[in-house]
């Protein structure tokens, strides 16, 4: 069973074939328009439409392909968070200066009354804040699986929670749909990642863009799969995202900090 890309109607087969080389794209008959008309396209059309959160291309992505790496992409979306996470809490720490960088007036004047142990001494101390650094990151890889978690099931929960008290819920629904929904609109965050490679002199606003436009992405997605509006849409996104800032917060009181006091010793 396949989809219509446009007004999400279900319909038997997406094309019929008369040769090898010749297709013909089945008509949907609840609108009248072509079923899906990606299964002529490139994939890189779809890809720009994704990018243009044309709902076409969600829908033909969720239920038209045979696209089913979700899972690679989820760990991609972790690693590249918590890499994002990581880096700035290193920045952070290297402009308080509690993390010597390797030029650190800090690391050079503890170690410059002891010439003889100066490059063995500063070799150990990076080591040591290097595996620090290192064991950091295990723990944000924990820290934003478990907040991602709480996301994808506060959004879950809150949508079935809705569609029992108010009714609405779609035929074709099903909970693996939203989930993959909310990955592929989530990969949109990854987009951070190029404010680590730029080095933005204010990283703020490119943040606060591909924050709002993340959320867009995830709006779309939610629409396509839910077939809702964009206030019921917002509300749902907005409680999974609360609860992906509280378990964010809750759980940011538990991260280790690296212990400075040996770097000064
Ligand atoms: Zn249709």
């Amino acid at each position: 069973m396949y989809t219509c890309i446009n007004c999400g109607a279900h319909v038997d087969k997406l094309y019929r074939r008369y040769s090898p080389s010749v297709l013909k794209i089945v008509k949907c008959e609840n609108c009248g328009k072509f079923a899906d008309k990606y299964v002529e396209y490139d994939p890189v059309i779809v890809l720009v439409d994704l990018v243009l959160l044309e709902k076409p291309a969600y829908r033909h992505l969720l239920y038209n392909n045979d696209f089913n790496a979700y899972w690679k992409l989820l760990i991609v979306l972790i690693l590249g968070e918590s890499f994002r996470q990581w880096t700035n809490r290193e920045e952070q720490l290297k402009a308080s200066g509690l993390i010597p960088s390797p030029s650190s007036p800090l690391l050079l004047s503890s170690v410059n009354h002891r010439p003889e142990y100066k490059f063995e001494f500063r070799n150990e101390t990076m080591d040591l804040v290097g595996f620090q650094s290192e064991r950091d990151f295990y723990f944000l890889l924990g820290h934003t699986a478990l907040a991602l978690g709480g996301f994808a099931c506060a959004v879950l929960f809150f949508t079935e929670l809705r569609w029992r008290v108010f009714g609405g819920r779609p035929s074709s629904y099903e909970p693996k749909h939203l989930v993959r929904a909310l990955v592929i609109g989530g990969c949109a965050k990854l987009l951070d990642l190029l404010s680590i490679v730029w080095h933005h002199v204010d990283p703020e606003p490119h943040g606060f863009l591909i924050y709002g436009y993340t959320v867009l992405c995830l709006l779309t997605a939610y629409s396509v799969v839910c077939e809702s509006g964009r206030a019921s849409s917002l509300i749902a996104l907005t409680v999974g995202l609360w609860v992906h800032n509280y378990v964010y917060k809750i759980l940011g009181q538990y991260l280790p900090t690296t212990n400075v006091t040996l770097l000064q010793t």
